[in-house]
Parts: structure tokens; sequence; C-alpha cells
């Protein structure tokens, strides 16, 4: 298990009577994606929270390359490398592209001391931001304004940003919502690219994206990991099919 990145170990979170993570352990390895699905309220977003740092578990462990680092905020686990993309827009509309990515890596390269305005102007930012977007197949829209992307771009500009500080692990809550089949396609190819060079671990309802990019799939039902495995073996798993990919309730 010497490629094990980032795990929980009999994680559990209470809101109040509810259980929304139940004695959940989950291995993200090296450079796998590693999908997380399950059924609208199976406490996708609450583990990913939990593994962010954004939330504290009621009970159980999360550990970072075999450390325990349950008890690190969001900005210390960023350091370490676990990066996340919100769900919700944190792009600034009326910068660039690459103004939002390069504003990204002063963030992460921690130089508060800074004005913000650099990063329109500091090569030290602006280089590494170009890579990032062409990495990513947008470099030729780094200089939109970010209004002017459309919304799959917006969502890849979204990752751009999370990629920016060069993170191990990227952490993704359901980054094709709202997006079309031929915006989600692309975002399946722009994952694809990022395969690999590090760990991912993609919550997602579009079960098309999720068998096309997945390493191994971990099915949660009221949060709780019923099956873990490749993505043959999660479709040939039984209680899996009865929970959830037999059903008509095909919704992360
Ligand atoms: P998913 O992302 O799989 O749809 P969530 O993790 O968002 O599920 O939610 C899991 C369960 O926990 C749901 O029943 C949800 O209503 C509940 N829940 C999530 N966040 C909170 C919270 N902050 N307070 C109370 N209940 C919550
Ligand atoms: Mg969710």
């Amino acid at each position: 298990m010497a490629d094990v990145l980032l795990a929980t170990q009999g994680l559990v979170k209470r809101f109040g009577g509810l259980v929304a993570t139940d004695d959940l352990t989950l291995e993200v390895r090296a450079g796998e994606i590693h999908a997380l699905i399950g059924p609208n309220g199976a406490g996708k977003s609450t583990a990913v929270a939990q593994l962010s740092g954004q939330l504290a578990p009621t009970a159980g462990r999360v550990l970072f390359e075999g450390r325990d680092i349950t008890r690190l905020n969001m900005p210390r686990r960023a350091q370490l490398g676990i990066a996340r993309s919100f769900q919700i827009t944190s792009v600034l509309k009326d910068f660039t592209t690459l103004d939002n990515v390069a504003l990204s890596v002063q963030a992460h390269q921690g130089h508060s001391f800074r004005f913000w305005r650099n990063a329109r102007q500091d090569p030290s930012l602006r280089d590494p931001a170009r890579s990032v977007l062409e990495a990513l197949g947008l470099g030729h829209r780094g200089d939109v304004v970010s209004s002017a992307l459309s919304h799959g771009e917006q969502r890849q500009l979204e990752i751009a940003m999370a990629l920016a500080g060069d993170p191990r692990v990227l952490l993704l809550d359901e980054p094709m919502a709202g997006m079309g089949p031929e915006e989600s396609g692309r975002m399946v190819e722009f994952l694809k690219r990022l395969k690999g060079s590090r760990a991912i671990l993609l919550v997602e309802h579009d079960m098309d994206a999720v068998f096309a990019l997945a390493d191994r799939i971990t099915v949660l039902v009221y949060g709780r990991a019923i099956a873990t495995g490749t993505p043959e073996e999660i479709r040939a798993d039984e209680a899996v099919r009865e929970a959830y990919l037999g059903t008509d309730n095909m919704v992360a």
C-alpha cells in the first residue's frame, strides 16, 4: 500500500441524528482518478469537505502519505498539496483567464506582501499560469475576460486555478454540473489530460464520464462505502447493481 496518497480511516460525520459519513475507509492512490459516486445525499460532498479540511469529522482519521492530518485546517492541507475546486464559482469575472490563474499561483506561493496587481505583470506568476493553461488546452483563451468564457470553460478555469499550486491530489466535486453533453465531453477530455500526473478524487453524477475516466470507483450509500473497485468490478458488483446502477436512481 506504499502508493496510497490520501486516505480516510473509519471516518464518521454526524449532523445531529443524521450520519452523513458512516465509518468510511477510502484510499486514493498516487496518480489515480478515484471516482466517488452514489445517490443524492449519500455524503459525497461531506466526504470531500473532510478530505479538504473544510469540515471536521466526528470520528476517524484523514491521512496524507500515512501522516495523520485530521486536525490540519484547509490552508495547511493546501500547503501539503491537497487542492479542491469548488462547486460554486470562484472566478473573478472581470479578470482574464490568465489573470485568474496568475492570482491563484500567487495565492499558492503565499506572497501576501505582493500587491494583487502584480499578478497582471509579474512573469514569475504569469509564466507558471500560462503553463497550466497550455497543459489543459486553455492556452488560447488566456487573454479572454473570464465572463466571456463558456460555462464549461469557466469550470475548466476553476480547475486550472486549483492546479496553479501544483497539488499532489485534486478534489473535484461535480465538475460537469450544469453542463450539456458537448461541454461534458470536453471536460472528460480535459480531465483525461490530467490523468496520471496527479491523483484526482472525482465526485460526478455523469456515469459515462465516471466510467470513461476512473481507475477505481467507490460507491457510497447513506454515507457508507458499499464497494470499491475498478469500473469493471463496480459494474459487476451485485450490491452496487441493487443499490444504485440497476435502478432509475442514476444520480450522484
Ligand atoms: P451528496 O454530496 O452525496 O449529495 P452531502 O454530503 O451533500 O451528499 O449530504 C449528505 C447528507 O448530509 C444529506 O442528508 C445532507 O442533507 C446532510 N448534510 C450535509 N451537510 C449538512 C450540514 N452542514 N448540516 C446538516 N446536514 C447536512
Ligand atoms: Mg454533493
